[in-house]
This record gives C-alpha cells, structure tokens and sequence, in this order.
C-alpha cells in the first residue's frame, strides 16, 4: 500500500476528493506527489477548468491570473535560490510593494509574474498554495490539513522575513479584508509548534506529516 491514498466519495450528490496517510512517517514530499497527479486528471470535475475536465496547464480560466499567492518558506528559499539573486531583490522585483510594507509577502498578481503564455515558469518549485488549489471539492478533513500545512509554511516565510530584516514592521492602515484575513492567519498559526519544521527544514521531505494530523475522536 502507498503512503498515501487519494480517493473520492460521493457526499450529498458532490463527488469529493480526499487523502488518507497511511504511513506515520510520511512526508509533504509524500503528499505532493500523492497530490500532483489530479492536477492532470482530466476525470476530477473542476469547476472553473475547460468543460469542467481539463487538466491545469494551459487552463485558460488559470486561476493564477488572479491568485493571492503567500510563498511558504520551503518555496520561498527555492524561487529565490533558482533566480540567484539575494532576498532583499527578490522581495523588491517579485512581490507587491504595498503588500510587503503590511507584512504580507504576496507575489506580483493579475496575473502572477511567474505565469507566461498562461504555464507557470516555475513549475517544480511553485508554493504550496498553488501545488494545493484545485478548483474541486475536497472532503473536510482533506481540505482542513492542506489548509493547516499551507498556512503552517506562510507564517514561517513570515517569521524568517522577520529574522533577516526582510521586512520592516507593518503599516498600520490600508488593509483590504483579505489582507486582514491572511495577517490574522499568521498571527494565529505563529505559534503552532509545526512552524519549527518549516522553519528547520531545506526541502518537503523535511517535513513529517503526523503532527499535521489530528487524531481522531
Ligand atoms: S485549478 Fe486553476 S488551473 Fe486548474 S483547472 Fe482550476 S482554474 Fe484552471
Ligand atoms: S507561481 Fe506558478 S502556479 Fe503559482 S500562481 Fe504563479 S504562475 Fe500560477
């Protein structure tokens, strides 16, 4: 059996997707690859892709046009590192201004400075946030934990913009309601103890999933 199980079930008349772990030590990396393949799977119904079945490259309804991307750290180290420049430049080139002077790292949208000719120019290394989205349904459970292991790695890019002097402490006015949303996210998921393995870790196979795993009732 693999250590990780994708699977649907029909749940009020909506097929859904979801995980299960069948390895207590499975990794993000597990999950990912377990993850990358719906991305591609023309029979997952996708509410805004081609006829609610084409696979996302080339999707011309791209949710990146318009996406709020936060890096968490692990992609954050990679996109900087693959265009050899240092923090400070890749803060200045690649995220908007106004975000980053209310502390939200949030890549350059509408559509995101990666995507050209409507691929993404960074595939392999892309966010979490973007490796997750799938415009589908997803079971509860499934949905809350790639929601907890995404915001888990936001808020440590947070926390290591912080340390290195990234960032300079934040405005305190002109936040839209997200930006609200997403700065009350990081406030409430910086002190979970999982931000230490963003925080420790080079690479998603760093990462173990079991403390993102809440045991059953
Ligand atoms: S997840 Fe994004 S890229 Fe994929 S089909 Fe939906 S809108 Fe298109
Ligand atoms: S990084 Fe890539 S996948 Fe993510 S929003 Fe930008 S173009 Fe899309």
């Amino acid at each position: 059996m693999s250590k990780i199980e994708v699977y649907q079930e029909e749940l009020d008349g909506i097929v859904r997707t979801g995980v299960r772990v069948h390895d207590r030590h499975a990794t993000l990396k597990d999950l990912l690859e377990a993850w990358q393949p719906l991305c591609d799977d023309t029979a997952l119904y996708k509410y805004y892709g081609h006829n609610h079945g084409s696979i996302c490259k080339g999707c011309t309804t791209n949710c990146c046009d318009t996406a709020y991307v936060i890096p968490d750290l692990i992609a954050f180290k990679h996109m900087k590192a693959y265009l050899g420049i240092s923090y400070a430049d890749f803060i200045r080139d690649y995220f908007q201004v106004e975000k980053v002077k209310r502390g939200l790292l949030r890549m350059l949208p509408e559509p995101c400075i990666f995507l050209q000719e409507r691929i993404c120019t960074i595939y392999p290394l892309r966010s979490l946030i973007c490796r997750f989205y799938l415009c589908t349904s997803l079971i509860g459970d499934t949905e809350q934990l790639i929601y907890d292991i995404t915001w888990t790695g936001i808020t440590a890019t947070r926390i290591f913009a912080e340390q290195h002097n990234l960032i300079d402490s934040p405005l305190s006015g002109g936040y839209t309601s997200f930006d609200l949303m997403f700065t009350n996210l990081i406030e409430e998921y910086r002190h979970h103890p999982q931000v230490q393995y963003f925080m420790q870790a080079d690479n998603y196979a760093d990462i173990p999933l079991a403390p993102f795993i809440k045991a059953e009732d």
